[in-house]
């Protein structure tokens, strides 16, 4: 926990990479290194559906979570392909990502649709993490931040105070996934700033809005994650490229240590 009793999260998206057998590799691998260790950070590690099971029980009876990176927002029927909530309940999983950007931009989501999964998510239990986050272009118009809240008021349009517990928000611009342009890190805590005073209004309620983890998502390696990690309002990372390499996770995980050691000697 931080000062403001926000859990530390440190989210691998392995996006479209990883088999089965590469799967198990690495989440052994992580396992076996943060068994036991003292002031973990909530580590979720979210491979491609395929190697969800393989991850499953390669950290069954472990600290780990794992999560999916998307899925529909109907319990079952004639949709092909499509992977529902209740199948991912029923595999074990406890996260799933929400709205990431190569989702909305690649496959045509939106902010309705985002809110349909998330509400799916509640329904089932999930914890979501909505992806947020604007593109180059509505960086430099000047739209960040009218972009950022209309995504957040959109994903919890209709949704109760009272179901926020298990709602993370990721700040990822666009422009900074994959990129290796992380976005400055006094800038990104500006930006989880808007995002907890968007929830807070929205609800009529800064102290809800306190206690909602925020991640910052974007170019997250181990030589820039402590800066990110020491702002006030960025609780977490949610990552890509590095999480798929065991010792940069890692790297990553024992800077999520730190700040979570860093709390709880202040408190
Ligand atoms: C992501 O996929 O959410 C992400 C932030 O990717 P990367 O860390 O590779 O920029």
């Amino acid at each position: 926990m931080n000062g403001q009793e926000r859990p530390v999260i440190i989210a691998g998206n392995w996006k479209m990479h990883k088999t089965r057998a590469e799967a198990v590799e690495l989440s052994k691998t992580i396992r076996n290194a943060v068994a036991g260790e003292k002031d973990l950070p909530v580590v979720v590690l979210c491979p491609p559906f395929t190697s969800l099971e393989a991850a499953l029980s390669s950290c069954e009876k472990s600290e780990i979570q794992i999560g999916a990176q998307n899925m529909e927002h109907r319990d079952s029927g004639a949709f092909t392909g499509e992977v529902s909530p209740l199948m991912l309940k029923d595999l074990g999983v406890s996260y799933v990502i929400i709205g990431h950007s190569e989702r909305r931009q690649l496959f045509g989501e939106t902010n309705t649709s985002v809110n349909l999964k998330f509400k799916a998510a509640l329904k089932h239990k999930l914890v979501a993490i909505v992806c947020v986050g604007e593109t180059l272009d509505e960086r430099e118009s000047n739209l960040t931040d009218a972009v950022v809240s209309r995504q957040v008021a959109a994903a919890l349009d209709d949704v109760d105070a009272a179901d926020l517990k298990t709602l993370v928000i990721a700040y990822e611009p666009v422009w900074a996934i994959g990129t290796g342009k992380v976005c400055e890190a006094d800038e990104a805590n500006r930006v989880c700033k808007l995002i907890r005073a968007t929830v807070g209004n929205l609800y009529g309620n800064k102290s809800l809005s306190q206690s909602i983890p925020i991640l910052y998502g974007g170019s997250v390696k181990p030589s820039n994650i402590d800066e990110q990690l020491a702002q006030s309002d960025i609780d977490g990372s949610l990552v890509g490229g590095a999480s798929l390499n065991a010792e940069e996770f890692l790297a990553l995980v024992k800077s999520g240590q730190k700040k979570v050691g860093l709390a709880a000697s202040r408190s």
